[in-house]
């Protein structure tokens, strides 16, 4: 029996953490079922390198270039001009992220955050390109910023874009998935204690829901405390196939096509 695909929409296979495995944990997530992955750069420094990687693997990996809150202190006039060339540079380039706001690690003062992310916001609307929003304890904050500028999803498609990582309440997932985003699922919809989590997922539903690792952070349960890779999606599938009470074959297939819906990707 052949399993239905998995992606991981959401990888740092560009950290440092991967130098001396990068391709072998490329292919233990192939034999694990998860034959495509989405590079996600965080900032310009590593733009080029991401595209590099998603070209090394046609077919089964894009990426997506964005300036992470942590680093929204290097955004300035030039910076859309130079994100757009980027992009025009790339075509495996197919999302800009990831973006948003971190009030809970970030040393960036929260109104640079908010200025820099609400201009990338504007430029990926402008431009219909999909745009991966990173958010830890700033939903309060994210929310109108997101509801000020989309009612929805954007003419004749599904996604605008995706909260990574969702962490927020139920409620809070229902809200953003209504404006057209998908909520990226991590290793953490897995631990015990994560009851919440998992609510807010039965909540938005598995038309609402992609899979992601943000390998090498979030390791699943099975694997706390050590390196976390992007054949730990079939686990995160398994959690949210329980969640919503549906076969794994059909929580795998649904959150991926979620991810091509999403990514635009044939
Ligand atoms: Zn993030
Ligand atoms: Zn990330």
């Amino acid at each position: 029996m052949s399993a239905p695909a998995l992606v991981d929409t959401h990888a740092h296979l560009g950290d440092p953490a991967f130098d001396a495995d990068r391709e072998d944990a490329i292919a233990r997530a192939a034999e694990a079922g998860v034959t495509r992955f989405v590079e996600i750069a965080d900032n310009p420094d590593e733009w080029s390198r991401a595209v590099a990687l998603a070209r090394a693997h046609p077919g089964r990996a894009l990426c997506a270039l964005g300036l992470h809150p942590y680093y929204a202190d290097r955004f300035d006039d030039g910076f859309v001009g130079r994100l757009r060339a980027a992009l025009d540079a790339a075509p495996e380039a197919a999302a800009i992220g990831e973006i948003g706001l971190d009030y809970a690690k970030a040393a960036v003062p929260r109104d640079v955050q908010r200025r820099a992310f609400e201009a990338l916001l504007d430029a990926a609307a402008g431009w219909d390109v999909p745009v991966v929003v990173h958010c830890r304890d700033a939903y309060a904050d994210l929310l109108p910023i997101l509801r000020a500028r989309f009612p929805g999803p954007p003419a004749g498609r599904r996604y605008r874009g995706v909260v990574h990582c969702f962490s927020g309440t139920p409620d809070e997932a229902v809200a953003c998935a209504e404006l057209g985003f998908a909520l990226g699922a991590d290793g953490p919809v897995t631990y015990k204690k994560n009851d919440a989590l998992r609510e807010a997922f039965r909540r938005a539903g598995p038309g609402a829901t992609v899979l992601e690792t943000d390998c090498p952070y979030l390791p699943p349960q099975s694997a706390r405390g050590k390196r976390n890779e992007p054949r730990a999606i079939a686990e995160i599938a398994a959690k949210l196939a329980e969640v919503w009470g549906l076969p794994v074959e059909e929580a795998a297939a649904r959150t991926s096509r979620n991810a091509a819906d999403l990514y635009r990707w044939a």
